[in-house]
């Protein structure tokens, strides 16, 4: 049964506009819907991309990393897998190319009203619903009253995907703070060091009034779910999730 609260999946084609690499092994793409009729979607949704390959069709989920916009593109963030069929393809298609889609999918958007502050916590390409997210709730001129918070999670310095963004929007607006956090930290590094499992405890300990919002690899997200629930109190209907695996 559809949720009428959400946009209906259907099926589209969309074309490559442009996309950049953010890391060695990170890319940005963003696509133009050229087939399909619009494509509505919430922030924070995923689309399901089809490859045809020796005669067997290929599907892959990638949440959109962008919010909605009127010229009808949408953007992707992704990572290269090793031996991986589809996020190679992804990674090496030149702009021009078409590819079909179904979408939108998935349930991982912001709940409203806001009720509680928000934390989003994210690590790799787990930024990408997150970045969507936050360009919907920052819509220009949207009066945010909410202290709204990113935790993200990566390896080095130069992997803190779209830090020049984030940086700007915590410079803009007073109640975002962003908080990239790094395992393997240089020397130099002023910054958070370590996991976001710490990072969150040591942030937030003793708070349960938060919404969570959570999207990265399996074990990162079940390991924040159960701190959220276990050790902050927060009910299941303040945690959000989505898993990449
Ligand atoms: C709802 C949802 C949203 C997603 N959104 C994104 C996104 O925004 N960006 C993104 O980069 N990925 C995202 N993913 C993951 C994506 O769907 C693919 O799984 C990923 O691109 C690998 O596909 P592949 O065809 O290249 O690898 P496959 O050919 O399917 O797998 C090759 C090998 O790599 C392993 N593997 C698969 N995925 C990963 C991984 N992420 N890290 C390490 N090893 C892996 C597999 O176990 C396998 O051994 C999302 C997944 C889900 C379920």
């Amino acid at each position: 049964m559809p949720n009428p609260q959400f946009p209906v999946a259907r099926k589209y084609r969309a074309v490559l506009r442009a996309a950049r690499m953010l890391t060695e092994t990170t890319r940005h793409l963003e696509w133009e819907v050229v087939g399909g009729g619009p494509f509505d979607f919430i922030a924070g949704q995923f689309v399901s991309m089809t490859l045809q390959r020796d005669g067997d069709e290929h599907t892959r989920a990638y949440s959109i990393s962008s919010a909605p916009r009127p010229d009808a593109r949408f953007d992707l963030c992704l990572n290269r897998v090793p031996g991986g069929l589809f996020s190679n393809f992804l990674c090496d298609v030149e702009p021009g190319t078409e590819i079909d889609f179904t979408g939108p999918h998935g349930f991982f958007v912001v709940r409203r009203p806001l009720e509680r502050a928000l934390v989003f916590i994210a690590t790799g390409t787990g930024i990408a619903p997150m970045r969507g997210m936050l360009a919907e709730l920052f819509t220009p001129g949207a009066d945010l009253d909410r202290e709204v918070w990113l935790l993200f999670g990566v390896r080095h310095p130069e992997t803190i995907l779209y830090r020049e963004e984030f940086d700007q929007l915590a410079a803009q607006h007073r109640h975002f703070h962003f908080v990239p956090t790094l395992s393997r930290a240089p020397a130099d590094w002023p910054g958070e060091r370590g996991h976001v499992q710490p990072l969150l405890r040591r942030l937030f300990a003793g708070r349960s009034d938060l919404d969570a919002y959570i999207c990265g690899l399996k074990e990162m997200v079940d390991d924040v779910r159960r701190i959220l629930k276990e050790d902050f109190g927060l009910d299941r209907r303040q945690i959000h999730y989505e898993k990449y695996d």
